[in-house]
């Protein structure tokens, strides 16, 4: 749904709320009249699809004005050509799938949607108050300031509250230059090992966690579906995924700041082509949390070296790990269980993702093999970097390369399932 979209001198971020409505009802009303009409809309589609005739987002737009739905008074204009926009995109997202030779079912009508979505208009920021069209007033929790020009507003239910997300432009902020140049590797062990010896690890409070939710996840399954006791035990489970969801985010946000304000140029490697296969088996749950995080964690990265006038490289993935840094021999056998290198040609030893940091650095700026240096690693604890100052960030600082906002980076990752 979203990206970092640059324009010349402008970026395009979201802002997550949470809000406090106090007529619920009122917009669990319009989302049921959103559903209402989509379900209508779709049928229309198909309708015309059985008799042969094709349909455009124009043709059920237009639709939209004379369609007798009981409660579409209650719905802001512009909200519903966004339901008409919702439903082309699953067309075309199903269509796509088609395409690549996927087996895909038809779309499904709707009980509700999920979202309401106010673009371009309808809504407006008063202190800390939302006022939005048709629907009316609720208090905003800006746990964070709100920056830049609102584009628009999308409202969302989730399993532990209502929030609101703010689809705004801000201008980039461009930082001095600080002439260094870093590489970073990205891994399970630790989140991050730089080129300069930083480690910064990765919350070990998943381990703590996972025993929990196995357990929560146990309790679920003997519990009546739809019972108060289910619903109760779901609710906590939700919880505790949101607990650790919003630990994960503020951890990732103040890494990448601090990327970001130190380096002019972060190489990294390339995720859409790494194959994710550390680890081991046992810990799945772990490993798809932290697997939905990498993809976090380069998104923030790019969108705020973007801000910052600073540059993300990233580089092809393929024996990074493997290939010693200082003589670039490939070690083959190299297995995951081997956390440090050894070099079999020339003696190098060093911490696993140290070496394939020190190979992601030189993929991506171009420098010659050698010389290369052993730094004594320095450990960042994931306390630290969560619920204290980060190294090397200086306060003043704190409010540029976009620290601030959070990003919505897919909608169907693995926590709003
Ligand atoms: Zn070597």
């Amino acid at each position: 749904m979203w990206r970092a979209r640059g324009k010349s001198d402008k970026i395009q971020l979201s802002f997550k709320y949470r809000i406090y409505p106090t007529r619920e009802e009122k917009l669990l009303r319009v989302m049921q009249v959103e559903a209402k009409v989509y379900n209508a809309l779709l049928d229309a589609v198909n309708n015309a699809r059985k008799e042969g005739r094709r349909m455009t987002p124009k043709d059920t737009q237009d639709m939209l004005k004379d369609l007798k739905i009981e409660g579409k008074e209650l719905v802001y204009s512009k909200a519903l050509q966004m339901v008409n926009n919702q439903l082309w995109y699953n067309i075309n997202s199903l269509h796509e799938l088609k395409k690549r030779g996927r087996r895909v079912g038809k779309l499904r009508y709707k009980k509700i949607m999920k979202i309401i979505n106010y673009n371009q208009s309808g809504f407006k920021v008063v202190g800390d108050k939302l006022i939005l069209s048709k629907i009316g007033e609720m208090k905003v929790l800006f746990h964070r300031p709100l920056e830049g020009e609102v584009k628009g507003v999308i409202i969302k239910k989730s399993a532990t509250g209502w929030y609101a997300i703010f689809q705004v432009e801000v201008e980039k902020k461009p930082l001095e230059k600080t002439g260094k140049v870093v590489g970073i590797d990205l891994g399970v062990e630790k989140l991050v090992t730089t080129t300069d010896g930083a480690v910064v690890e990765n919350p070990r409070v998943f381990d703590e966690v996972e025993k929990r939710i196995k357990i929560l996840q146990q309790l679920l399954s003997r519990k009546k579906k739809g019972s108060r006791n289910y619903e109760k035990v779901r609710e906590k489970l939700a919880k505790m995924h949101e607990h650790v969801k919003n630990l994960m985010n503020d951890h990732i946000h103040k890494v990448t700041s601090w990327l970001v304000e130190q380096y002019d140029e972060i190489c990294v490697e390339d995720l859409d082509v790494k194959e994710m296969v550390e680890d081991s088996e046992s810990k799945v749950l772990r490993k798809h949390i932290l697997h939905t995080n990498f993809s976090k964690f380069v998104s923030y990265l790019s969108y705020k070296a973007e801000r910052a006038g600073r540059r993300v490289v990233k580089v092809d993935p393929r024996n990074t790990s493997k290939t010693c840094a200082k003589c670039g021999h490939v070690k083959k056998d190299l297995t995951l269980a081997d956390r440090v290198f050894v070099c079999p040609k020339c003696g190098w030893v060093a911490d696993r993702d140290y070496n394939a940091s020190l190979n992601i650095l030189r993929a991506g700026s171009g420098l010659p093999l050698e010389p290369v240096d052993r730094k004594p690693l320095l450990y960042i604890p994931f306390s630290e970097g969560v619920y204290s100052k980060f190294p090397g960030r200086s306060r003043k600082s704190s409010s540029r390369g976009g620290d601030a906002p959070s990003v919505t980076v897919d909608p169907k990752s693995y926590y709003e399932k």
